[in-house]
């Protein structure tokens, strides 16, 4: 499989080649297709083997391609985004705010990032402003989403990227509050992809709590 099979929607097709890729990374070449299927995703893979482009890119074409195209006017100063990706740091999800810039370029498609530590002002103003991607670490999203400034009852793509790190650092309790949360749909009514650089006992329970059907991927 190359980019140009993948079948994936023109405008991420083109964003593809403004990035130079040339071929796609071992877990790409599997993830890609398996994303666009709309299946559930358990991939073992690491750091810099461009993990961030294999669940980008489905869901943004998933979302680019989709018949739902209701934009939704958001009166209350709620965000209500379509696909959430959880990280366990700061530098990460900016990492992956920074490539979804890139991936959604001329789309139309926002994508915004929240996480711990700096006060929360700028952070909710960049919500204020239109939010269809949203990349966060669990901790600072629990806390919107409990102030009432996110919604995730339209959210139908989730990402956990980096599990085991998010497990390591005790964000479990904040990861299932906000997946076992009323508002996220279940899991047959999401898409749900995990990554993680080993696959625990701890990992294994959260898959099998988290998805449906999933397919497993080890690269
Ligand atoms: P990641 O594992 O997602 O952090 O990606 C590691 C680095 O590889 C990032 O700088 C990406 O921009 C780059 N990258 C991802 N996919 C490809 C590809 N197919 N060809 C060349 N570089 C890539």
């Amino acid at each position: 499989l190359n980019f140009r099979e993948a079948a994936l929607e023109e405008r991420v097709a083109a964003n593809v080649a403004r990035c130079r890729y040339k071929k796609p990374t071992p877990v790409q070449k599997y993830a890609i297709p398996i994303g666009l299927a709309r299946r559930d995703l358990m991939a073992c893979a690491q750091t810099g083997s461009g993990k961030t482009a294999a669940f980008c890119f489905p869901i943004i074409s998933s979302i680019l391609s989709s018949e739902d195209k209701e934009e939704i006017k958001s009166y209350s100063r709620r965000a209500y985004p379509k696909a959430l990706i959880m990280g366990p740091t700061r530098e990460l999800t900016n990492q992956i705010y920074e490539e979804s810039r890139k991936f959604t370029y001329q789309t139309g498609l926002r994508p915004a990032v929240v996480y711990g530590g700096p006060p929360q002002g700028e952070q909710l103003r960049q919500l204020d402003r239109g939010c269809d991607i949203l990349i966060a670490t669990p901790g600072r999203l629990n806390s919107f989403i409990q102030r009432g400034r996110i919604s995730l009852s339209r959210t139908r793509y989730l990402v956990l990227d980096e599990a085991d790190r998010m497990l390591d650092m005790g964000f479990e309790p904040q990861i299932r509050s906000i997946v076992e949360g009323a508002d996220l749909p279940s899991a047959g009514e999401r898409q749900t992809l995990m990554f993680s650089a080993t696959f625990p006992k701890d990992i294994q329970q959260l898959a099998a709590d988290f998805m449906s059907n999933y397919l497993f991927l080890a690269v």
